[in-house]
């Protein structure tokens, strides 16, 4: 042991002999890998934070192979994504989410333009297949990651295009085709996947010979039964139900005439119909719905199920929204309707402790319409399904993954009655396939992840510049038809600068900040860099549990636990 004596100064290397981690107060730091709330929120599964991380350090093709493990068609999430990942983002903190939905949208388009290419080789001929019904978004997923464990994918779907409702619902304002068929083609052109269009269970195939040819059978046939209207009067001949319209509307290009149009519904369709009908001619357009707009002390779950900005451009767009309200019954002349009575709606507790939406009596009154549009919602189309159904409206799968039972067979999507969302439908087939994989190995249920979300008061905000966030540019509403997209590109600058915004919640930022601020220097660079901050150790001998490393740590990637 080096001898030090009082006013001596420390020689080189002597410090070594002071084993200060001796001292220590009872904390040890340790490398929490915790998931970001981007992350844990985005129902398609993407990790937001690592492809990000590729995009700060310039290499965009990188990010989107990151991207498309988790989700195949970014060009069209990053375009109608209600993007959650935003809502729970912790910018949103300090100064503004980061617009995760516009580089998300950027790098899809930049995939397409410059032909990257799906990462993913082909399976081996003699490879398990699965078999998939549907070829909307939930479908298209699952055939996506079959592929990429080297599984062989074969769609049967009903129709005679792929898309689901992304094509024969969702407005060419929102989802330009071309886009569309450039993200679809360049999928399913991928060897290994095959695809039987015109093809329909129930009609041409069964789910018992699937189950015979296929390593496991895929349902994800959305749903395609509207829900029969309830309405005091009589219903009109000429009725349209919302989705049926806009069906019709994406076939033929018009819509029947009407000047003064109710749409009763609160969710997608009714926002795009009572849109959509406005550029069309009509001169008043107005929804009824039961749920609320968005505002201060409005509960989540009372909230409209739309996108918000497709609310916010709705009301730009001169739609009248009437919150907290039902029809009652309709006004008929002959077979025509001619009017609505509508009434306001409260929520009051029931018998079963939960509160339910009663009329408030004396709200009553009448608007006048030549066309009611009723937006209430469709369920599973049972044919060729019974058995699996049991007379219900929705699969109810016994696991997140989807499995029906102990068999071999999965319901995805919105046939599932909790979805609704695209990236919901891409998030099932990612975990669907999983699990198939999982059970084909003979090892059940892959584990969930039980990571912690990382909160905002973990990160040291202090070491990230203020910013403004990404505004994309948008179409005014005089110049809104029914092609023209709405929501422009932000292009690279842009998005990269939009990217370097992201505070790689819960992952390393290779900063150095911990190494440099050590008094103990006991954080060790063990190789140059690496991205996941597993370069960093600390060497427990020095440390003194005094916690500057987690506090100076940007990202909350270091935290001070009680030792064991
Ligand atoms: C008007 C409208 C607007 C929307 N806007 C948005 C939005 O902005 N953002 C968002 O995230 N979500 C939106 N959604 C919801 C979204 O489109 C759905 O959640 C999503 O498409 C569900 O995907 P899926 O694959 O489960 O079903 P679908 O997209 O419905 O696809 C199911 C496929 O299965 C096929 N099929 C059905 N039965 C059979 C059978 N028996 N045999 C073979 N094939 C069959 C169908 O033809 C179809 O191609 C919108 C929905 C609507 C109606
Ligand atoms: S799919 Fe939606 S929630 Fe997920 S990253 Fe994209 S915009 Fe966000
Ligand atoms: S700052 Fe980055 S990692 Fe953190 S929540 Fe936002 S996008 Fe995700």
């Amino acid at each position: 042991m080096t001898q030090l004596t009082r006013g001596a100064f420390a020689l080189p290397g002597t410090s070594l002999d002071f084993k200060t981690g001796n001292w220590r107060s009872g904390e040890v730091p340790s490398h929490i890998h915790a998931k970001a709330p981007c992350h844990n929120a985005c129902p398609a599964g993407e990790d937001q934070q690592a492809w990000l991380a590729h995009m700060q350090q310039g290499h965009a093709e990188a990010a989107w192979r990151e991207l498309v493990s988790a989700n195949p068609l970014p060009a069209i999430t990053g375009r109608v994504c209600p993007h959650p990942c935003e809502t729970a983002c912790n910018r949103a903190t300090t100064d503004g989410a980061l617009a995760i939905h516009n580089i998300e949208r950027w790098l899809g388009d930049e995939a397409i333009k410059h032909g990257w290419k799906y990462p993913v080789a082909t399976p081996e001929a003699d490879a398990p297949s699965v078999a998939i019904i549907g070829a909307g978004p939930a479908g298209l997923s699952a055939a996506w990651h079959c592929l990429r464990h080297e599984l062989r994918p074969v769609i049967f779907e009903a129709l005679p295009q792929a898309g689901g409702l992304l094509r024969s619902a969702i407005p060419a304002t929102r989802l330009p085709r071309d886009v569309l068929n450039a993200e679809l083609g360049r999928l399913l052109a991928l060897e290994g996947i095959t695809l039987n269009l015109s093809t329909r269970l129930g009609r041409d195939v069964t789910v018992d010979e699937l189950r015979r040819e296929h390593a496991a059978v895929i349902l994800s046939p959305g749903c395609q039964a509207a829900w029969e209207w309830e309405v005091g009067g009589a219903v009109p001949s000429d009725l349209h139900e919302g989705l049926q319209l806009l069906k019709e509307f994406m076939d033929h290009g018009a819509f029947p005439e009407a000047k003064q149009v109710v749409v009763h519904g609160g969710g997608n369709t009714a926002i795009d119909i009572c849109r959509l009908l406005k550029r069309a001619g009509a001169e008043k357009v107005t929804l009824v719905t039961a749920s609320a707009l968005p505002g201060p002390g409005v509960d989540p779950s009372d909230l409209i199920n739309v996108v918000p900005r497709e609310l916010d451009e709705a009301l730009e767009e001169g739609i009248e929204i009437i919150e907290h309200a039902t029809i009652n019954r309709l006004i008929m002349r002959g077979s025509k309707a001619t009017g609505v009575e509508i009434a306001s709606l409260k929520k009051l507790k029931g018998t079963d402790g939960r509160r339910h939406r009663v009329t408030f009596e004396g709200t009553e009154r009448v608007i006048n319409v030549d066309m009611v549009v009723p937006c209430i919602g469709e369920r599973v189309d049972p044919e060729g399904l019974e058995t699996l159904l049991h007379g219900k409206a929705y699969f109810k799968p016994d696991s997140d993954s989807g499995k029906l039972g102990k068999a071999n067979i999965y319901a995805l999507g919105d046939a599932r009655g909790d979805r609704g969302t695209v990236a919901a439908a891409i998030g099932d087939g990612r975990a669907a396939v999983a699990s198939i994989v999982a059970n084909l190995a003979g090892k059940g249920e892959p584990p969930a992840d039980s990571r912690p979300v990382l909160p905002a008061e973990l990160l040291n905000t202090a070491y990230f510049d203020t910013s403004q966030r990404t505004q994309a540019p948008k179409l005014p509403v005089s110049e809104r038809g029914f092609d023209t997209e709405i929501e422009g590109d932000i292009g690279r600058a842009a998005a990269m600068a939009e990217a370097a915004r992201c505070m790689s919640c819960g992952d390393c930022l290779a900063c150095d900040n911990c190494w440099t601020m050590c008094p103990d220097s006991a954080v060790l660079k063990i190789q140059e860099l690496a991205m996941d901050g597993s370069h960093y150790v600390f060497d427990l001998d020095y440390c003194k549990g005094c916690g500057i490393c987690a506090a100076e740590c940007p990202s909350g990637f270091i935290q001070m636990t009680a030792e064991a």
